[in-house]
C-alpha cells in the first residue's frame, strides 16, 4: 500500500482502529437477489439489507419498468436550480404530496443530504434543536452544520426532554424537535403522540425521520406518522430501503419547501439524480401500489412471527419492527459471531461504534419480504450456542 508522507497521523489512526476491532472495509459482494448475497461465488442469507419490500432485487420487475420506460435519461448533469431537472422529478413530487397529504414535496439526493440540509438551513443563529441521542449520523451533521445550538436527550426519555424544554426553549427563537420514526440501530418506535404533545405545549417545529418506516410500517405506506402526519410539521425519509430505490424527499408546507430550495445547500450545490432512477421510483409508488402493499403485508408477517419466536425463547428485545438487534457487546466478539454465521450461510455484519455507542456494538439482523423464519430460527440457535 502506498503511503502519503508526512501524514504519519493517517497510518496512526488506522492502527489505531485495526488495534480496537473498528477498522472497516467494504464487502466484496458480488451480486444480491431474492434475500440472498453472493460472495466469492457463495450464497448467503442476507439479514443486513435495508430492502425491506425486496424490491431492489426483483429482475421482473426491473425488465417491466424498462418495457414501459425507454426514454429516460441516465444523468441530469446539473443541479436542479440550473438544468438538471424534468418533469419526472415534478411528477414523483406531486405523488409525494398526495401520498403524505401536505402541500410541498422536495426530493433530495440522499437521505443524508436531505436530513444535513433540512436541519442546517432551518436553525439559524438563536435557534435551537432537541434531538434523541440516538438519531442517526445525517441529522447529527446537520445539527453540527447549522448555526443554532443543539441539544440532546436521552433516548426515549420525553420527561427529560420536557424538562430541558421547561428551561431553555424561551431561550431561543425557532425550535426544532426531531426524532427517527423507527430507529434504524435498535428497530424501536418513538413516542410520536408525545412528541406532539411536546412541541405544541412548547410552542416548537416537530420533525420526523421514517427512514425506516416509509413504506415498511403504518397504515399504508406512508410510514408510522401516517397516523397523525398532520401534526408534524417535517417529514423526510429516504427512497434507498423499502421503495428499493435511491434518493430522497422532504414533505411539509409549501413555505417550507421553498425555503428548502433557495437555503439549503445540499440540496442547491449537487448534481440531481438520474431522470431514469427519479422515473423508477414513481412508477413503482403509482403503477406498482398493490404490489408494494402485497410485499408490505409479507414483511408484517414475518416481522410478528420473528417477534413470537422472540418470545417463546424468552429473548427480550426492544425492537417493535423488522429491525432486530442481537447486543453482542465488545467488537472483537462481534466480528467473531458474525464470522461464525457467514460459515453457516448467514450474512449479518458486525455493526460497530462509531455507528452505535461504545460497548453496544452488535448484529443488526433486518427482515425483508424474503426472509424466512427458519432461517432466522437457525441464527437464533447458532448465536446461543
Ligand atoms: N436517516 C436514517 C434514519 C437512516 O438510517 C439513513 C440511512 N442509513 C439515512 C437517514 C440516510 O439515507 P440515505 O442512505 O438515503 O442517505
Amino acid at each position: 500500500m502506498i503511503r502519503i508522507k508526512h501524514l504519519k497521523s493517517i497510518e496512526e489512526d488506522l492502527n489505531i482502529l485495526k488495534n480496537s476491532g473498528q477498522f472497516r472495509q467494504i464487502p466484496d459482494i458480488e451480486y444480491k437477489i431474492d434475500g440472498k448475497v453472493i460472495i466469492n461465488g457463495k450464497e448467503y442469507v442476507n439479514f443486513a439489507s435495508n430492502d425491506y419490500l425486496g424490491i431492489s432485487t426483483k429482475q421482473f420487475l426491473t425488465d417491466e419498468f424498462l418495457s414501459t420506460s425507454p426514454k429516460y435519461q441516465f444523468s441530469t448533469a446539473s443541479a436542479r436550480l440550473l438544468s438538471g431537472t424534468t418533469i419526472e422529478f415534478k411528477e414523483l413530487e406531486n405523488t409525494l404530496k398526495h401520498l403524505f397529504n401536505k402541500e410541498g414535496a422536495l426530493i433530495f439526493n440522499t437521505g443524508y443530504q436531505c436530513n444535513l440540509g433540512v436541519i442546517s438551513s432551518l436553525i439559524k443563529k438563536g435557534d435551537a434543536v432537541f434531538s434523541d441521542k440516538l438519531n442517526h449520523a445525517s441529522i447529527i451533521d446537520g445539527m453540527r452544520l447549522a448555526e443554532g445550538d443543539f441539544i440532546r436527550y436521552k433516548h426515549f426519555d420525553y420527561e427529560q426532554l420536557e424538562k430541558i424544554l421547561q428551561a431553555k426553549r424561551n431561550n431561543y427563537n425557532k425550535a426544532l424537535i426531531v426524532t427517527e420514526s423507527v430507529f434504524s440501530m435498535d428497530g424501536d418506535i418513538a413516542n410520536l403522540d408525545k412528541l406532539i404533545e411536546l412541541k405544541k405545549k412548547y410552542n416548537c417545529l416537530l420533525m420526523v425521520d421514517e427512514a425506516h418506516a416509509f413504506c415498511a410500517l403504518g397504515k399504508g405506506l406512508t410510514g408510522y406518522s401516517s397516523y397523525n402526519n398532520k401534526d408534524i410539521d417535517i417529514i423526510t425519509a429516504t427512497f434507498g430501503k423499502a421503495v428499493g430505490s435511491f434518493g430522497a424527499f422532504c414533505v411539509s408546507t409549501g413555505e417550507v419547501i421553498d425555503y428548502l430550495i433557495n437555503k439549503a445547500r445540499s440540496f442547491i450545490f449537487s448534481t440531481s439524480i438520474p431522470p431514469i432512477n427519479i422515473a423508477w421510483t414513481n412508477w413503482l409508488l403509482t403503477e406498482k401500489l398493490g404490489y408494494l402493499k402485497e410485499r408490505k403485508q409479507n414483511l408484517e408477517n414475518i416481522t410478528e412471527n420473528t417477534h413470537k419466536l422472540l418470545a417463546q425463547r424468552g429473548i427480550n428485545t426492544v425492537s417493535e419492527s423488522q429491525i432486530i438487534p442481537i447486543i453482542t457487546g465488545s467488537n472483537e466478539r462481534t466480528l467473531k459471531v458474525s464470522e461464525n454465521l457467514r460459515a453457516y450461510g448467514y450474512y449479518i455484519p458486525a455493526i460497530r461504534p462509531p455507528t452505535v455507542p461504545e460497548g453496544t456494538s452488535r448484529l443488526r439482523i433486518s427482515l425483508t419480504a424474503d426472509s424466512k423464519l427458519e432461517d432466522f430460527a437457525k441464527v437464533l440457535d447458532l448465536i446461543q450456542e
